[in-house]
């Protein structure tokens, strides 16, 4: 059904220019007949956000994604946070009600989704999380909703890993390690799931990997590299020579955007039409 009702959604950050959002909402919504449906990229230097809260209601945005720099400090400036965002402690949704802005994080939603597709269950396990940064957060949370046994974080900063660690304490049993610790090396020994919350491999630095023996990890443990671009990032080709499972970015992208439009939209967004603009956008990067 074509709507001809004009809607207006974006994306806040800085920089922006490298989003692939205003493609793939852009697509979606084209799909589903919103042809008046505009997605903008909207560039916002730190010190100007408040400022652009207020024009996303002045302007009567339905909706904006939220990028970094901004997923923390904008839950100062919005009216409610979802309880998910508020355990993690960012936000990258944000949905206008009438004036009424609300903060979500899609992140939990996309993580988890992706680990069903894949038929891979954390209730039990015990998950290896390298990295804790901002996606980790929202990962540690999903595991912990899906009451995994374990979670061991290892990272290069232990003193962040260690924080990170005690913010979610009461949530589940969560230790943090040096990456590079013997400690750790033994706790890669047990792991059911291994998962790269860092950029190490991100494209261009495609020779980079997490400074992980992936020969430590039991037979048939499960390898996830969060990172979407390349499609396969060195760490997850070692592990595929080594026989392990494996899982790349893109669902939990193509996921949390789902979720997003089902926010904004009250639907649920065409997924091949989805999937395909963000393949095409990201083979022409
Ligand atoms: P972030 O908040 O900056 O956190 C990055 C983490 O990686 C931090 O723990 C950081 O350690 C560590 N790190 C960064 N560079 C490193 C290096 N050279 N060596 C060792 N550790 C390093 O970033 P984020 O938002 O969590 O995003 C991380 C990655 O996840 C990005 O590649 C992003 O594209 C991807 N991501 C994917 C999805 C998806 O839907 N598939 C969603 C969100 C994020 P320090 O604290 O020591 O700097």
């Amino acid at each position: 059904m074509i709507s001809s009702e004009i809607k207006n959604f974006g994306i806040l950050g800085y920089p922006v220019v490298h989003s692939l959002s205003p493609q793939m909402y852009k697509a979606a919504f084209e799909a589903a007949g919103f042809v008046n449906y505009n997605y903008i990229p909207l560039q916002v230097h730190t010190g100007k956000l408040f400022m652009a809260v207020e024009a996303i209601k002045g302007l009567d945005f339905r909706g904006v994604n939220v990028t970094i720099p901004h997923k923390t400090t904008i839950m100062n400036y919005l009216d409610a946070v979802d309880s998910d965002a508020l355990v993690i402690g960012a936000v990258n949704t944000v949905v206008n009600d009438g004036g009424m802005l609300t903060g979500y994080n899609t992140d939990v939603a996309g993580f988890l989704a992706a680990l069903a597709e894949a038929n891979f269950l954390p209730e039990d396990c015990h998950a290896v999380v390298l990295g804790a940064g901002g996606a980790a957060r929202a990962i540690l949370w999903g595991l912990c909703k899906r009451r995994a046994e374990f979670i061991t974080i290892g990272a290069r900063n232990l003193q962040k890993a260690q924080a990170l660690a005690k913010d979610f304490m009461n949530q589940g049993a969560v230790e943090a390690f040096d990456w590079l610790s013997d400690e750790f090396k033994e706790m890669l020994q047990t792991a059911d799931i291994l998962i790269n919350t860092t950029p190490l491999g991100m494209f261009p630095n495609v020779d980079d990997m997490p400074p992980i023996d992936l020969k430590l990890l039991p037979e048939g443990a499960f390898v996830y590299d969060i990172i979407y671009n390349p499609a396969e990032t060195k760490l997850l080709k070692t592990a595929k020579e080594l026989g392990f499972p494996t899982l790349n970015g893109l669902s939990m992208l193509l996921l949390q955007g789902k979720e997003a439009y089902r926010l904004y939209t009250g639907q649920i967004p065409d997924m091949e039409v989805m999937e395909r603009t963000l393949k095409e956008t990201l083979s022409k990067k």
